[in-house]
């Protein structure tokens, strides 16, 4: 494999340090050519600088877009939240292959992103979706019949809607399985981030919402599945952590040696699987109804969501709240009519429901 070029955007986050470990362990397959961050940790940022040395650097939204549209063999957009659009867009543009960890970027662009991107330029590292990818080699798109994403069920699993009104941000910070970054904690708590997940799948596979299924898997040992035509199911396995995802990302179609330890078959395990409670967790079922929408749908569900979840970490929002005020920000949503998004289209979305869930957060009367 030659070495490749690999340019990192939120290099300081959760997917960007264990992405510049799997970079330290393997200089002979990465380098790398760009870091950015968003500035709220200078100090690891300058660290990081220091010991990669690479030809460009920069904190923001802007330096981001300035490194995602550098020529380099890949770019890692691991930037939390819809301020990763513009980085995508333009690794995109500049023809990057595009490591994807920012999915929010996808299901905010929707097919904005989707129709820049040549067949196979983006390369999901959700690991759900990387599950996905891997399991896709083992048939043709024709024989694929249903793809099933499985879901932790977050550290909430099997509560009550009156059990929920009482979790702390605290609470909400513990998952059971992943280290992970606040915004995607909290989702995988509130079942936020399997909804952003199924649109996810939807515009990266192009399986219609109702070919989605979603399992409720605690282990998370099963990272994701795709039933084919003939009822054969292929999956994935392994521990769970992201150093699989990340590896492949950076290197697809190419597998890195010992990214991750394997499981270990010599060890008794029992393996769980539930149906979703869609009404206790109707995050996901929300998202599927935005996603069939579309259009500035996904961007208005992601929108209010960010602020919702900055509000209960600001303790103005119970938890259940978080869900309850993104359905009341798309029930209040017009959605444009016209065929042909723009990017224009989506961040006035993105802005316009940011303003309606602080207007429903502070409480006032009126949505739009
Ligand atoms: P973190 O919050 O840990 O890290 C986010 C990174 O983005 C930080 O480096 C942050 O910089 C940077 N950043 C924030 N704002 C900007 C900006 N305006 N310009 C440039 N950089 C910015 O998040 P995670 O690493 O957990 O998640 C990153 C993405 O990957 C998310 O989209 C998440 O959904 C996705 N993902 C994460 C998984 C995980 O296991 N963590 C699993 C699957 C998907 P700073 O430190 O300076 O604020
Ligand atoms: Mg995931």
């Amino acid at each position: 494999m030659k070495r490749r070029d690999v340019v990192i955007l939120g290099s300081t986050g959760s997917i960007g340090t264990q992405a510049l470990d799997i970079v330290r362990a393997h200089p002979e397959r990465f380098r790398v050519v760009g870091l950015t961050a968003g500035g709220s940790n200078p100090a690891l940022f300058e660290a990081q600088v220091a010991e990669f040395a690479p030809q460009f650097s920069g904190l923001g939204e802007e330096a981001s877009i300035a490194a995602a549209a550098r020529g380099c063999d890949v770019v890692l957009n691991a930037v939390t939240g819809a301020v990763g659009l513009r980085p995508t867009l333009a690794a995109l543009e500049a023809g990057n292959v595009l490591a994807l960890a920012n999915k929010e970027s996808l299901i905010i662009g929707g097919p904005l992103v989707r129709d820049l991107a040549r067949p196979g330029q983006i390369v999901p590292v959700d690991s759900e979706h990387s599950a996905i990818a891997q399991s896709l080699r083992a048939g043709t798109r024709a024989e694929v019949r249903r793809l099933v994403l499985t879901a932790s069920g977050g550290p909430f699993r099997g509560s009550s809607r009156a059990e929920l009104e009482r979790v702390t941000p605290d609470q909400a910070l513990t998952h059971p399985n992943f280290a992970m970054g606040k915004v995607i904690t909290t989702n995988s708590a509130t079942l936020v981030n399997k909804g952003l997940e199924v649109i996810e799948a939807h515009l990266l596979f192009d399986v219609p919402y109702d070919r989605i299924d979603v399992v409720v898997h605690p282990q998370q040992l099963i990272h994701s599945m795709v039933e084919f035509v003939d009822g054969a199911v292929v999956a994935q396995l392994g521990l769970p952590t992201m150093l699989v995802p990340i590896s492949l990302g950076m290197g697809w179609p190419d597998r890195v040696p010992d990214a991750e330890t394997p499981i270990d078959w010599t060890k008794a395990a029992d393996w769980r699987f539930e149906p979703l409670d869609d009404d206790v967790f109707p995050a996901v079922s929300l998202a599927r109804a935005a996603g069939e929408r579309g259009s500035t749908a996904p961007a208005v569900y992601n929108a209010a969501n960010e602020e919702c979840v900055e509000a209960f970490h600001d303790g103005r929002l119970a938890f259940p709240e978080i869900v309850d005020t993104i359905s009341r920000v798309l029930g209040a949503h017009g959605v444009p009519s016209k065929e042909n998004l723009t990017v224009d289209d989506v961040l006035a979305a993105d802005s316009w429901a940011r303003e309606a869930a602080h207007r429903m957060i502070r409480g006032d009367l009126t949505a739009s």
